[in-house]
């Protein structure tokens, strides 16, 4: 069932608590905690700009890092609400606590339009243990909860679901930010009915993070195009030699039923035709954490058996070649997962050719282009076209799961329309 959006509510005067995701990167520099990267206070500022403008008291609460209960300095959000207002343009007040007499007075005191973030919720192991006396203290303050930190609904915690329960009982309102509706359209009614044909593109390290997706996408999608060190299972799974290469010996009966569902369903399922391989050599050397280093030597792309002192890490041009045609012609594309180890620029080309013929689809065939996935985002991002796909999802690890079909506790707590 679609779920209220901000765009349903009237929120003038209203006291309206918003769940937001400022879990930024932030880094020491001579006893400061400085932002590294400020996209997430960024995607927000719609939703916050939208319910100024409408009016609203803005209280935001968020969690910043593991704190585990403490207050723990170094994991405030005082610098987020610094940041935020030079991005909102506008005041934006910070209270040393998220719950307590002082929070509510700062609340009594608020106008229209005012913004108040609040500090670490995580500082209260309450939050992740979603305590329901918590979470009455938190929403104290709450007339209209709201949700934008899709990133986070996939846990039942205190800010992302005790509030908002309360919040309905009450008879108030509980609704989806900008962003959050955005996340719900593109990884959930977008492919219900998907325009055909739709391109599953699936890699990535394992098949076991990924076989749900795989076994609930094998009956939407036309087309399945595995890469990544999952590819090596499959292959595994076949007898063919894999090598020194990232595999699961105990996933080879998975990948076998995954293949078997496609044949079932009549859904074109491919496995790279050739891979890059390099052999790892002993450096000698040690990393940081005491492991030993290896010098990948030998660079090359073969078909067939891996041998022994091998291991891939990617697809190879053949297959690059024959995913982009593919993808090429498609009218929905969902992507999760680098085709390989892209964060090496010599095992990179496969996941960069795939990414352009996402964005030469999207470009030129209309079709809709969504990138689930941490690490897939950072691929595309890396290969410098994030603005040309038509959706990358901002969850990471809960767009898996949403994906995977799993009721998200801060989402199925929001209200129904
Ligand atoms: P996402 O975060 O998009 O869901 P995953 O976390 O499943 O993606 O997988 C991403 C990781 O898989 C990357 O760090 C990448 O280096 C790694 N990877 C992909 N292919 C290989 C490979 N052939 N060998 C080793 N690692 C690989
Ligand atoms: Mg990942």
């Amino acid at each position: 069932m679609a779920k209220l959006t901000i765009r349903d509510l009237n929120v003038r005067g209203q006291r309206v608590f918003i769940r937001v995701d400022f879990n930024v990167p932030m880094e020491d520099k001579n006893g400061q905690m400085v932002i590294n990267d400020t996209t997430r206070i960024v995607e927000t500022l719609p939703t916050l700009k939208f319910l100024i403008e409408q009016g609203g008291k803005l209280i935001l609460t968020a969690h910043l890092g593991r704190p585990k209960g403490q207050r723990e300095t170094s994991m405030s959000l005082r610098p987020v609400a610094v940041k935020l207002a030079d991005l909102l343009g506008c005041n934006v007040a910070f209270a040393d606590d998220c719950i307590g007499e002082k929070v509510e007075q700062t609340v009594g005191i608020m106008k229209p339009g005012d913004v108040l973030l609040l500090e670490n919720v995580r500082y209260y192991n309450e939050e992740e243990k979603n305590d329901p006396a918590f979470a009455e203290k938190l929403a104290k303050v709450a007339d209209v909860y709201v949700n934008d930190a899709f990133g986070a609904a996939h846990r039942a915690h205190a800010s992302t679901e005790g509030v908002a329960r309360i919040v309905a009982k009450r008879g108030g309102q509980c609704a989806a930010g900008l962003l959050m509706e955005r996340e719900l359209k593109f990884l959930g009614e977008e492919l219900e009915k998907p325009a055909r044909p739709f391109v599953v593109i699936l890699g990535g390290a394992k098949v076991s993070d990924k076989i749900k997706v795989i076994d609930r996408l094998l009956e939407k999608a036309d087309t399945i195009l595995i890469g990544g060190a999952m590819a090596y299972t499959f292959k595994l799974a076949h007898d063919v030699k894999t090598g020194k290469s990232l595999i699961e010996p105990d996933h080879k009966h998975t990948a076998l039923a995954a293949e078997a569902k496609a044949e079932k369903l009549g859904v074109n399922f491919q496995l790279p035709t050739d891979t890059v391989i390099a052999t790892p050599v002993d450096s000698g050397k040690l990393n940081k954490k005491g492991k030993p280093v290896y010098d990948l030597t030998n660079i090359r792309t073969i078909s067939g058996d891996i041998p022994d002192d091998a291991e891939g890490f990617s697809i190879g041009a053949e297959t690059e070649k024959n995913y982009a045609a593919i993808i090429r012609g498609a009218k929905t594309i969902l992507w999760n997962g680098p085709m390989g180890m892209f964060e090496d620029p010599r095992f990179a080309a496969g996941t960069n050719s795939v990414a352009q013929a996402v964005v030469d689809a999207t470009q030129n065939n209309g079709a809709v282009s969504i990138i689930g996935g941490g690490d897939s985002v950072k691929a595309i991002n890396k290969a410098g076209l994030g603005s040309k796909v038509t959706f990358m999802s901002t969850g990471g690890g809960a767009s898996l799961e949403f994906l995977e079909g799993a009721v998200m506790p801060g989402v199925a707590a929001l209200s129904d329309k």
